[in-house]
């Protein structure tokens, strides 16, 4: 599959990414039985993993989004920039939402951005997360599947701006 001057090839099916999400959804919920939840997605990469998420969520939620930059091409910049800041989130219990932890970077600035925010309790949850590419120490708390540090596009990750709406998750070719 070739995307703009890339050639990408199959990786995660769409089968695969539905049982992770679901799985996530049922191990959150049994966390917040007592709690309603903000699920915070971060724009744009997030929203189809939120969305899903949200269907097999089962109990009371509130959602809202955020949108962070620091992605050129295929490699992080290590400069995040904030696009949609967080507000009124002041006592509540949040759980922000990405689509992929890398470097890092963006999750250190969104933590930061959380405690400016006065939130009583946040948790990370992550579909995807690059162990070996990660600089921190911040827990991410709920992860869908630990990948290699290659470039993947699809369910919501684009490649300058291409493949987000694809249902499975592709990998470039080396
Ligand atoms: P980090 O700040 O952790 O390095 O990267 C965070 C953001 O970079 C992610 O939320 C995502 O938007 C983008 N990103 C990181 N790795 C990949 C990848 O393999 N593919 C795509 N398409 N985007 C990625
Ligand atoms: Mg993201
Ligand atoms: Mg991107």
């Amino acid at each position: 599959m070739k995307l703009h001057d890339l050639t990408f090839e199959p990786y995660i099916s769409a089968e695969k990414i539905q049982n992770t999400v679901k799985s996530l959804a049922v191990t959150i919920a049994k966390d917040y039985t007592t709690k309603t939840p903000v699920f915070v997605g971060v724009l744009n990469g997030a929203f189809m993993f939120l969305g899903d998420l949200m269907k097999y969520y089962q109990q009371p939620c509130e959602i809202n989004f955020t949108k962070l930059a620091s992605y050129q091409g295929t490699s992080s910049t290590g400069e995040v920039q904030t696009l949609i800041g967080l507000n009124s989130l002041e006592g509540r219990d949040v759980i922000i939402v990405e689509d992929i932890v890398d470097t890092g970077h963006t999750l250190a600035k969104i933590i930061d951005l959380l405690t400016e925010a006065k939130v009583n309790s946040y948790k990370i949850a992550s579909l995807f997360y690059k162990p070996k590419a990660y600089k921190y120490d911040f827990k991410v708390d709920y992860v869908g599947l630990e990948i290699p540090p290659k470039f993947i596009v699809g369910y919501g990750l684009d490649y300058d701006g291409l493949g987000r709406n694809l249902p499975e998750i592709y990998q470039l070719k080396s």
